[in-house]
């Protein structure tokens, strides 16, 4: 839980909805979007981006998403 907000729809954004906003916009991002605003944004489904999430996750490679197993 973070106390960040879509900057679009101003819906409460998770850890991934950021990791993944970081991870597609750079780190440097200080206003995040949630994913059915970023999907609106980057004119793709958002259950590509569910699955890009997925992806990070079961790879472990990219530090900004823990992996599921941990928690
Ligand atoms: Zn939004």
């Amino acid at each position: 839980m973070t106390d960040h907000l879509c900057k679009t729809c101003g819906q409460p954004l998770t850890s991934d909805e950021i990791a993944l906003h970081r991870k597609l916009f750079g780190m440097a991002a200080r206003e995040y979007l949630c994913l059915d605003c970023q999907a609106e944004y980057l004119n793709v489904e958002r259950s590509r981006l569910e699955k890009t999430i997925e992806m990070y996750h079961r790879s472990g490679i990219c530090v900004l998403f823990a992996k599921w197993e941990e928690s």
